[in-house]
C-alpha cells in the first residue's frame, strides 16, 4: 500500500504544465540587493511557448517550428500586441528600504502583500548608500545625482544615517517595551513604527504578468530610475532572460534598447540623410528633445 502511495505520489509530482528550467533552477534562491535587500522567484506560470500557444489561438493555427515561434514573438513585442504577454505570471518575493517599495507600489498592476508593521515588530535593518553612491545633487536633471562628493563628506554622510537610524530604532524598541513591574504597556506597533526613517526594509510577495513586468522593467532598468530601484530592476531582467529567453532578446531589441521617434525626429533624420546640416535651432526640437535625439546618434557618427 506504501508503495501504491509513492507511486501515487510520483505521478501527482510529475507536472504536465510546461516548465523553464533555468528560471526553475533558481527558484526560491535569494539574490542579494543593497545591504540587506533580496529577490526571489516563488513561483511563474508558462514560458516563451505560452506566449506563442496564446496568440496563435488568435490566428486559429497550431504549433510551427521554432524560428517561427521565435519571429511571431518578435512580430508581437514589435507592434505592441500585448495580451499574449499576460499568459506569464511571476512571483517574487522581495525585501528593499521603504522609499524604493514607494516607487515600486506606484505599478499599479501587481499583486501585492507586504509586511505588515502593524502586526509584527520591524527588524533593526536599514539601507545604507555605499560610498560610491554618495552623489551631489544633479545640476542638469532635477531629479538626478551628479558626481560623487569627497570621500571625507561621504564617510559624514553615512555616519550621520547610521546614527540617526540606530537612535529611531532605539526610541522605536523604547516605545513598544512593556514593563510588567510598573504595568507599563507598550505602545501599539501600529504607531510605534512612525518614527522609523524610510531606510528602513520591508518585504512584500508581488506576483505580475510578464507584460506588465516588462513594463515595469523598462522604467525602472532605464538609466533614468534611481539606482536603488534599479539594481533590483536589473536584476529582474537577468531572470526574465532565464524565464523566457526569446521575449526577453525582443525586449531588449524593440523596447529596452530602443527609442521613440517623434515626427519632428523622423523628419530630422530623413533630412540628415539628404546630407543636410541640420542644427539644434533649425530643427525644430526643443532643446531637451535635441540632446535626447543626439545622445543616441552621436556613436553612430563617432
Ligand atoms: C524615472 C521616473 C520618475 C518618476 N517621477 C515621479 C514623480 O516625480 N512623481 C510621481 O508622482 N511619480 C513619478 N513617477 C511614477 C510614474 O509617474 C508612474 O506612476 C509609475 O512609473 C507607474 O507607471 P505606470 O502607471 O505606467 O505603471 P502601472 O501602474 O504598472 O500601470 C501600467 C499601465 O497600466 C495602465 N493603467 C494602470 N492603472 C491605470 C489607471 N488607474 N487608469 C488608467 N490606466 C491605468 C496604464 O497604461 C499604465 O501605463 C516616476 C517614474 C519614473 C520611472
Amino acid at each position: 500500500m506504501d508503495q501504491n502511495n509513492d507511486l501515487d505520489n510520483q505521478e501527482i509530482f510529475q507536472t504536465k504544465r510546461v516548465i523553464s528550467p533555468e528560471l526553475e533552477a533558481i527558484i526560491y534562491q535569494t539574490i542579494p540587493i543593497l545591504d540587506h535587500g533580496f529577490i526571489r522567484v516563488i513561483d511563474y506560470m508558462g514560458d516563451d511557448s505560452a506566449i506563442v500557444q496564446a496568440a496563435r489561438v488568435s490566428y486559429g493555427r497550431g504549433t510551427k517550428k521554432k524560428s517561427e515561434d521565435q519571429a511571431l514573438i518578435k512580430y508581437l513585442m514589435r507592434h505592441r500586441h500585448t495580451t499574449p504577454f499576460e499568459m506569464c505570471e511571476i512571483k517574487f518575493h522581495l525585501k528593499m528600504p521603504m522609499f524604493v517599495a514607494r516607487q515600486w507600489l506606484r505599478h499599479r498592476t501587481a499583486n501585492v502583500n507586504e509586511y505588515s508593521a502593524r502586526y509584527s515588530i520591524m527588524d533593526k535593518e536599514f539601507y545604507l548608500p555605499d560610498l560610491d553612491q554618495m552623489s551631489s545633487q544633479s545640476m542638469i536633471n532635477n531629479q538626478g545625482r551628479g558626481n560623487i562628493v569627497p570621500e571625507d563628506q561621504a564617510v559624514d554622510i553615512r555616519n550621520r544615517l547610521k546614527r540617526d537610524a540606530e537612535q529611531c530604532y532605539d526610541s522605536y524598541e523604547y516605545f513598544l517595551k512593556e514593563d510588567e513591574d510598573t504595568q507599563k504597556a507598550g505602545l501599539a506597533r501600529e504607531l510605534a513604527r512612525m518614527n522609523l526613517p524610510v531606510n528602513f526594509y520591508t518585504q512584500m510577495y508581488w506576483k505580475i504578468d510578464l507584460h506588465n513586468l516588462l513594463h515595469f522593467l523598462s522604467l525602472r532598468a532605464d538609466s533614468h530610475a534611481q539606482y536603488e530601484i534599479r539594481v533590483y530592476a536589473e536584476e529582474m531582467l537577468k531572470i526574465v532572460e532565464k524565464w523566457v529567453p526569446t521575449v526577453y532578446e525582443a525586449f531588449m531589441q524593440y523596447r529596452a534598447k530602443s527609442m521613440l521617434l517623434s515626427k519632428a525626429s523622423i523628419d530630422i533624420l530623413k533630412r540628415k540623410l539628404k546630407g543636410e546640416d541640420v542644427a539644434q535651432e533649425s530643427s525644430g526640437l526643443g532643446k531637451r528633445e535635441w540632446g535626447e535625439l543626439v545622445a543616441v546618434f552621436e556613436d553612430l557618427e563617432n
